[in-house]
Order: structure tokens, then C-alpha cells, then sequence
């Protein structure tokens, strides 16, 4: 399991179609798109990192 180099937090990495990786809290969480459509996914670890600034500096 990967750790958040910022905050020490449990992380995943997930591969974008773009082929970049993201990393994303470990937790599922089940949301609603604007089309209606449940999905589940990840939230983005920048999202809720509180060492995000750390990530943004590049
Ligand atoms: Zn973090």
C-alpha cells in the first residue's frame, strides 16, 4: 500500500486514460453524475490532502 509522501495518508495510485498516474484515497465513494448515472469511484488524494500545496508547486 502506498503512503502519501505529504500527509502519511493510505493512498492508491489509479492510471488516468491519459496514462498519468493519480493518486486517490483509499476510500469508495458512490456519487451522482450530472447525467443521472451512479457511479463509484475515488476522490482525488489532492482533493483532501492537507499537504496538497505540495503537489500544486510543480
Ligand atoms: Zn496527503
Amino acid at each position: 500500500m502506498a503512503k502519501c509522501k505529504g500527509c502519511g495518508k493510505e493512498i492508491e495510485w489509479i492510471k488516468t486514460p491519459a496514462g498519468k498516474a493519480m493518486p486517490v484515497d483509499i476510500e469508495v465513494i458512490t456519487v451522482v453524475t450530472a447525467k443521472g448515472e451512479v457511479v463509484k469511484g475515488h476522490i482525488p488524494h489532492w482533493a483532501t490532502c492537507p499537504a496538497a500545496q505540495q503537489f500544486k508547486k510543480k
